[in-house]
């Protein structure tokens, strides 16, 4: 067998050690709590916490190690030579004799029935974990507020949604990347144009997408919508960016985010957030959310995105069709579908360090967010206190282990936003 084939396996084997590892160190028990964060549990709150996120660790491995066995059993076992046959058999038949003749030639119709049986088996596959961490983990703890009728429907949106935008995305890709044997310059059209259908897709998913999953309304009138008018007036924000989403039709969980940009842009209070927060906390909450917006964090963070989507493009154009790894595969007819999926583990390590980099990034923006809470509304002890009632009714592991902060964490811990609030 070839490097390549010895490539995978290194790095599929070497994530799976890596991430179970994190989990265990971020596992272990701890004598004391940081004084910061040492009244956000009561003891029998605290221990409740530490099985929560015992049971969350213990599942995350469970289910990792089923998906590695999987993908390799699937890869060593030839799986991916024997889904490509059946694919060019089936592209074959005559009951896809009504599809143009241009999918046939570029290989898109392959592509799609390739690439989408793999996303649809999966799916299947992981479906009995989800349910179990739903209906079961969460509901354990209290969490879990979706019926089996939402939890598929959510499914179904999600698989209809793939399907519209995936189908045209794929389409465009195969197609550009066409031209990779002609053009060197190719991975820069296949950059430029997912970059702009990115932005698109940023802008309208506010309006077009998110409310296919949840229903936002903007605030109805009283105290709180008067607290956060006078603030926003204040501070020069347009106030019909605010929305209330129904978020305990999933969850009792609560959160609060900012999304879009331009005329599409929002500042999300999950109506769980609302019922559990006094309106100083929850002002003081917008507030932290009007600093991403201020502050421009979200054109920043796509900054990064347009950087690591450059690199990646131009590594899948150098890699594009590549004999031996195809072997590696077991498959025999290099295509520029099959390609795009051998790629991606050998794309892992990369994808991961550009993952550290854009949760540093957004770790650095969380804290001007704070900073710009504490420093516009003057209250930074209502975040304090805001930031504390969120950990407590999501029982947050409250001392991570700082790697898995360092590589995972898009929010700094608890005690550490604590102590850069106290400074204000
Ligand atoms: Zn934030």
């Amino acid at each position: 067998m070839n490097v390549w084939f010895y490539a995978v396996l290194i790095i599929t084997v070497g994530f799976w050690i890596w991430e179970n590892l994190l989990t265990l160190l971020s596992s272990r028990p701890v004598d004391k709590l940081p004084e910061e964060v040492a009244d956000v549990y009561d003891p029998d709150e605290y221990s409740k916490s530490q099985s929560y996120s015992r049971a969350k660790n213990k599942f995350g491995m469970l289910t990792s190690t089923f998906q590695l066995v999987l993908f390799i059993s699937f890869f060593l076992l030839g799986g991916f030579g024997w889904l490509d046959e059946q694919v060019r058999v089936i592209a074959g038949k005559s009951f896809f004799s009504f599809v143009p003749s241009f999918f046939i030639r570029h290989e898109i119709l392959h592509g799609t029935l390739f690439i989408g049986a793999l996303i649809v088996a999966s799916g299947i596959l992981n479906l009995p974990f989800s349910l179990y961490s739903t209906f079961v983990i969460e509901e354990k703890f209290g969490f879990n507020k979706t019926t089996l009728k939402t939890f598929f429907k959510d499914r179904i949106v999600g698989l209809i949604l793939a399907v519209i935008l995936g189908i045209p995305l794929l389409t465009l890709v195969l197609w550009l990347f066409g031209f990779a044997a002609s053009d060197p310059l190719t991975w820069l059209y296949v950059w430029a144009a997912l970059f702009i259908i990115q932005m698109a897709l940023m802008y309208i998913a506010p309006v077009w997408i998110m409310p296919l999953f949840n229903k936002f309304e903007p605030l109805e009138d009283g105290e709180l919508k008067d607290a956060i008018n006078d603030f926003a007036s204040k501070e020069n924000f347009a106030l019909q960016g605010v929305f209330k989403m129904d978020g305990s039709k999933r969850s009792s969980k609560a959160n609060a985010y900012f999304t879009g940009f331009g005329k599409n842009r929002r500042i999300v209070l999950f109506d769980t957030l609302i019922d559990s927060m006094s309106t100083d906390e929850l002002v003081a909450v917008l507030a932290h959310e009007m600093g991403h917006c201020k502050k421009k964090h979200i054109m920043k963070q796509l900054g990064i995105s347009l950087i690591s989507m450059g690199l990646i493009f131009y590594l899948i154009q150098i890699m594009l069709n590549n004999s031996s790894l195809f072997e590696a595969f077991q498959v025999k007819e290099v295509s520029i579908y099959a390609s795009l999926v051998f790629i991606s583990p050998l794309l892992e390590p990369i994808n991961y360090i550009i993952g550290i980099l854009s949760s540093v990034l957004s770790r650095k923006h969380e804290y001007e967010a704070d900073e710009y809470s504490a420093k516009s509304f003057g209250k930074p002890e209502k975040l304090i206190t805001a930031l504390k009632t969120l950990s407590r009714d999501n029982l947050s592991n409250l001392t991570p282990h700082p790697l898995q902060v360092f590589t995972e964490y898009s929010h700094p811990p608890l005690k550490e936003r604590i102590r850069a609030l106290k400074k204000y």
